[in-house]
């Protein structure tokens, strides 16, 4: 090889080298079934900051997952490097309580919440149900192990001092699932930990006379008012076929979250581009409609805000 060849080689080696290191890098966000809202909060997400790929060379995937006790988990392990989880999971994984007892995940940080989710129960109309106390004894789809609505179904269950055992059958079926299993009567009842409007109800209200069902009492009187992370919370009558009036239950918030791991400029790019295209943001579903940024820096933030998203607050005026 010539000298000339030789260098040329080196050269374009350099180059190469140079393309690499500038080269894209991927990050990745949990999010939950294809049917619910956090796909919708990761896709999102994942396209505004895509958009800017070529300035930044941050790739964003938002894949659908098992749901907020899975992107955690996937977050402390180091899978994912974000994800969207209900603020009851965000609050006991941070402090290793209940669920995460013992799995303690410290290195947890808030970007910011979203929208509010009620706990969402729906019930054909011929189960006979009334209210969430009815459906012992009755066919109840309890949501898949990692989901959200899972773990909050055992909260549920163990404030009103009932087990999965008061149901006849307690199926595990995933968000895109339930809602068929209900048209089909293989369940009388399904749950979900869920923003409104959203396609999932939709469909569980559309396919079969149904209706959403209160969850009150004692119970989760008591629930809300010893934990910050509940709030009671109302779904609007109107706006699901069988369900006029506005029905009572309680609820949590979304919360976009990662790891004391990922760098700051990653964060703050993630960020930087949600907040400075949110009008965009908010037009990409109905349940992010009354999203106001004050709100989404603090409300349900029970772990620190990561050093990247305080930066940008902090840039904005919006924190000290
Ligand atoms: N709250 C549910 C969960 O934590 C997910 C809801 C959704 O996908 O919108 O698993």
């Amino acid at each position: 090889m010539n000298i000339f060849i030789k260098s040329a080689t080196a050269a374009i080696l350099a180059v190469t080298a140079t393309a690499a290191t500038a080269q894209e890098r991927f990050i990745t966000i949990g999010t939950g079934g294809q049917t619910g809202v956090y796909y919708v909060v990761g896709q999102s997400i994942c396209r505004l900051v895509n958009r800017g790929t070529s300035e930044h060379n941050l790739k964003c995937t938002a894949p659908s997952t098992g749901g907020s006790i899975a992107n955690i988990n996937a977050i402390s392990a180091g899978d994912m490097d974000m994800g969207v989880a209900q603020s009851d999971w965000l609050y006991h994984a941070y402090n290793g309580s209940s669920e995460f007892e013992g799995k303690q995940v410290e290195k947890l940080r808030a970007v910011f919440s979203v929208h509010g989710e009620p706990f969402t129960v729906v019930a054909r109309a011929d189960a006979g149900a009334e209210s969430f106390d009815d459906l012992f004894g009755k066919r109840v789809n309890v949501g898949n192990p990692g989901s959200g609505q899972r773990a909050t179904m055992e909260v549920v269950l163990n404030a009103m001092g009932k087990s999965m055992d008061d149901f006849v059958l307690a199926s595990e079926l995933k968000p895109a699932e339930q809602s068929a299993a209900l048209g089909d009567n293989k369940v009388d009842a399904i749950v979900y930990t869920v923003g409104h409007p959203n396609g999932s109800i939709q469909e569980a209200t559309s396919t079969v006379e149904a209706k959403i069902l209160p969850v009150t009492g004692e119970a989760i009187d008591t629930l809300v008012d010893e934990n910050p992370y509940y709030a009671k919370a109302t779904i609007p009558g109107g706006m699901y076929a069988g369900t006029d009036e506005d029905v009572e239950t309680f609820g949590v918030k979304a919360t976009f979250v990662t790891s004391a791991d990922v760098p700051e400029d990653v964060v703050y790019t993630v960020v930087q581009a949600v907040f400075e295209n949110f009008d965009r943001f908010k037009g990409l579903h109905p349940a992010f409609e009354n999203l106001a940024e004050e709100d989404m820096i603090s409300a349900g933030l029970s772990a620190p805000l990561h050093p990247g998203a305080e930066k940008y607050y902090r840039e904005r005026g919006w924190i000290e």
